[in-house]
């Protein structure tokens, strides 16, 4: 998965730095609780499968959030980076951290059923419930 071309970002302090081949040029959002508390907002997510890596990696630290997910961060400034499965195979990695963030189209909403009141995207996305998206997944690794 994700064998587009690659792109490079990093975080805030530089610290970090990867690289990362798109699976497509798009981005979704993830309304869930932790996502908005690890992010500080929501999290605006670039699917890039297996394709994540890091030329410079001295500020890289990982959080396991759940039994099976990751987060990666920069423990120096503290900038989130990406989501990732804990055994690689899948990343979503923070369209906020590509130095050109505007190659993504916003195409997806995701954990819509736990975005709280207080706001909401005027853009017309596809939109997911956790379920539907937990469902969506388990499909595409054959689980
Ligand atoms: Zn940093
Ligand atoms: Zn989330």
């Amino acid at each position: 998965m994700g064998e587009g071309p690659l792109r490079a970002g990093g975080c805030l302090c530089g610290a970090v730095r990867f690289e990362a081949a798109p699976s497509k040029f798009e981005m979704d959002v993830c309304h869930c609780s932790m996502c908005r508390r690890w992010s500080g907002g929501t999290f605006m997510a670039v699917p890039c499968g297996s394709s994540l890596s890091f030329t410079l990696s001295g500020g890289l630290s990982v959080f396991r959030s759940s039994d099976y997910g990751e987060r990666l961060f920069c423990k120096a400034c503290g900038s989130s980076i990406a989501w990732r499965m804990q055994d690689g195979s899948a990343a979503a990695v923070s369209m906020q951290a590509f130095d050109d963030p505007e190659e993504f189209v916003f195409a997806e909403e995701i954990f819509v059923d736990d975005k709280p009141d207080t706001y909401a995207f005027a853009n017309h996305t596809r939109k997911l419930t956790g379920a539907e998206v937990m469902a969506q997944f388990a499909n595409e690794q054959g689980a």
